[in-house]
């Protein structure tokens, strides 16, 4: 029996994927025409991934570099774009021409990372606060000798320019640090094989793409296994 008559999405593929009660599901404010589009939009998003995508949830690491992983602690997410399905923002600059924008699938996606893999992207946090702090803290010591007291304007100079000297002393100390650990633990999302197989294909990240990507850290992944919304079966199966 579907889940919702009146909802024309009812049991799809983004219906499981939102795994949401009817009444706070934002389909219900949309038209037909709106939700088939965004439920075809998603097929297309779903066909982008890769095969062996679900083992980003697996119980095991998904950082750890090497043949042993260690168990999963909690989940490291991180926004991933790609440009299709097309989509398209009407009217630009009055011109009525329709201009293809730049993400048309998003995906925030959650990968399994132990303890010592979670435990060394906190170091490369700390170690660059720590380093700013140090710098700042003794600039502003500096200051308090009275022959730099005496200068209005010297101080901020000094302070600023230890924030500065901190800022790349921490860049310098956290890639040191990161360089030494990348034989343990993947710091950029790319690193991980799953993902790296999805760059190949045209996804990216949408806010950065240096050696370390930012990642939020959750209790609870916020994606879902393909294997719980394409095909009851294959759960079943696996
Ligand atoms: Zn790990």
């Amino acid at each position: 029996m579907a889940k919702n008559n009146e909802c024309g999405v009812s049991d799809s593929v983004i219906c499981k994927w939102l795994g949401k009660e009817c009444k706070d599901c934002f389909i219900n404010e949309l038209n037909s025409d709106d939700a088939e589009k965004m439920l075809n939009d998603f097929k297309v998003t779903i066909s982008l991934l890769p095969k062996n995508f679900d083992t980003l949830l697996g119980d095991e690491c998904g950082f750890c570099k090497g043949e042993h992983k260690f168990k999963r602690h909690t989940y490291a997410i991180v926004d991933i774009a790609h440009s299709e399905p097309e989509s398209k923002k009407g009217m630009f600059f009055g011109m009525g021409k329709r201009v293809r924008q730049k993400i048309g699938s998003l995906l925030p996606v959650s990968i399994s990372i132990c303890k010592r893999c979670r435990g060394q992207f906190k170091k490369l946090d700390i170690i660059k606060w720590a380093a700013l702090l140090a710098f700042t803290g003794v600039s502003v010591g500096v200051c308090l000798i009275p022959a730099v007291n005496v200068n209005p304007v010297l101080p901020y100079a000094i302070v600023l320019a230890g924030g500065i000297a901190g800022y790349i002393a921490g860049k310098i100390l956290s890639s040191w640090y990161m360089n030494k650990k990348s034989e343990e633990t993947c710091f950029n999302v790319f690193d991980i094989p799953v993902l790296a197989k999805m760059r190949d294909i045209g996804w990216f990240t949408v806010q950065d793409d240096g050696p370390v990507t930012h990642f939020l850290f959750s209790r609870k992944p916020l994606m879902k296994k393909l294997s719980d919304i394409c095909d009851e079966s294959k759960k079943a199966g696996d």
